[in-house]
């Protein structure tokens, strides 16, 4: 299989500029030969190979990533390790449904803490829950649903109106908002290459080595531009750049998310919004509002528009574009910080499916995938990446039923059907919540 599409960002990862020191991994050059290859180091890929090295510690794992570790869309995210799902539905089986998606959440939640705590890894860990806002009350029945599905699922939450979220977060652009308190912020580029850095000694991470021709048949075989890794069998963490593969069906696809990070606000301009704790807010409409931080460095991250790109690649005049909505949009939220400088903006790919279940598994034999994280991926891909290693290693997992019981990505049309049909759905969402920007 040759790959045909690599992910390209041409901007600048904030998260990662804000870190003095970076571990940089070599890229592969010449042969070499292991147990398991592993092509992706998100959170899928690092997790399964911790995994996988942690179980089989005779064995050797080795992980090819095209990009530097600290700059993947892992490291480009706003940061929000989620707790809970953000739809339960409305029958027994959609119940079921949301349980095992909270009890899989929970389950990389609650191993990346382990992992942090264990390796002392410094990613800004906070937690500090999330408010789920929206901004007119056009969206007040999705506000009600929503505290009716945490109540469902026996979870705890606030509902804040408008003079409470004033205080909170220092704007009061928000008409209400459900909190829920064990929603994790952290600096997600620290927390990947920490990942990385701390897996165990029998896993070796190449990064700038992407993986342009892969071959499954017998011994797995990947060509890099300067190597060649030999292996017995092969995880594809590959996420966005999934749908280039036949191997995937073509169940899914790429789109990019734009994110901007503000320069810290200065002594005057935190005087203009109170005295506030860092917070994270996540809008009604993920496909078409904004996401929104204040982190503990004074700093607020928005993370806004989500675009169709099967060529998965952003330029820097598409991010360009971007940098300006942000500061419009930053500039109604908070009018009393006009002079408030964007410090950087850059783009990130998710993978989208129909449904919203991924692809995962053995799609091949001697071949595994964890892709289609449908926009979030800290805990959720952390969970299914670890739980795929004990799947492939036919280890005993309650929790593997629960990954059986949520399903498998449905087909999608092949392009450029798709192409019109992903772009109709993306533009009713935002004629649908134009009102929530
Ligand atoms: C701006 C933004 C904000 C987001 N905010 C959040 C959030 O707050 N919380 C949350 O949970 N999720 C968030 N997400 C989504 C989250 O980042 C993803 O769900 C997560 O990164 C998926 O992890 P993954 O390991 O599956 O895939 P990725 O992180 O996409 O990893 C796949 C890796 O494969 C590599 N790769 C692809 N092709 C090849 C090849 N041929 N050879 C070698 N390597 C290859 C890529 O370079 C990449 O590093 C956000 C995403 C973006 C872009």
């Amino acid at each position: 299989m040759k790959i045909k599409h690599l992910p390209l960002d041409q901007n600048i990862n904030g998260w990662a500029a804000l870190r003095d020191e970076t571990r940089r991994y070599p890229a592969l050059r010449g042969p070499v030969t292991a147990d398991w290859l592993v092509i992706g180091a998100g959170f899928a890929g690092l997790a399964f190979a911790r995994r996988i090295a942690e179980l089989r510690p005779h064995q050797h794992i080795v992980v090819l990533e095209a990009l530097d570790v600290a700059d993947n869309a892992s490291a480009r995210n706003s940061g929000f390790v989620i707790d809970l799902p953000h739809t339960v539905g409305s029958t027994s089986a959609e119940l079921e449904h949301a349980n095992a998606y909270r009890r899989l959440l929970q389950y990389g939640l609650s191993h990346l803490k382990h992992t942090v705590d264990r390796h002392h890894i410094e990613c800004d860990w906070l937690n500090s829950g999330k408010y789920h806002c929206a901004v007119s009350e056009q969206f007040d029945g999705e506000i009600a649903h929503y505290q009716q599905e945490l109540t469902t699922l026996g979870e705890h939450f606030e509902l804040l109106d408008r003079a409470a979220l004033r205080q909170r977060l220092g704007t009061s652009f928000y008409r209400s908002a459900v909190y829920t308190p064990n929603c994790i912020l952290v600096n997600p580029a620290a927390l990947i290459s920490g990942l990385a850095d701390t897996l165990p000694p029998n896993v070796t991470v190449y990064a700038n080595s992407p993986a342009l021709q892969i071959d499954t048949q017998g011994t797995i075989r990947a060509q890099t531009p300067h190597g060649e890794v030999r292996a017995d069998k092969l995880m594809l963490a590959i996420n966005g750049a999934a749908r280039g593969l036949p191997l995937f069906k073509g169940n899914v696809f790429a789109m990019s998310t734009f994110a901007t990070l503000t320069e810290p606000l200065t002594p005057e301009q935190r005087a203009l919004i109170g005295d506030i704790a860092p917070w994270g807010s996540t809008p009604v409409n993920a496909l078409a509002g904004a996401t929104l931080r204040y982190t503990s460095d004074h700093r607020f991250l928005i993370r806004e528009h989500v675009n169709f790109t099967p060529g998965l690649v952003t330029g820097a005049v598409e991010t360009g574009r971007h940098a300006h909505r942000h500061q419009r949009l930053f500039a109604r939220i908070y009018p009393q910080l006009q002079d408030v400088n964007m410090a950087y903006t850059w783009s990130g790919l998710i993978s989208i499916t129909r449904n919203g279940a991924p692809v995962w598994g053995k799609i091949a034999d001697n071949v595994y995938s964890s892709a289609g994280c449908n926009g979030s991926g800290s805990s959720k891909q952390s969970a299914f990446g670890r739980l795929l290693a004990e799947h492939a290693l036919n280890e005993d997992n309650p929790l593997l039923a629960d990954m059986q019981g949520i399903g498998r990505a449905s087909y999608l049309p092949p392009r450029p059907l798709l192409d019109a049909g992903v772009k109709g759905f993306m533009a009713r969402e935002r004629w649908r919540s134009r009102s929530e920007l």
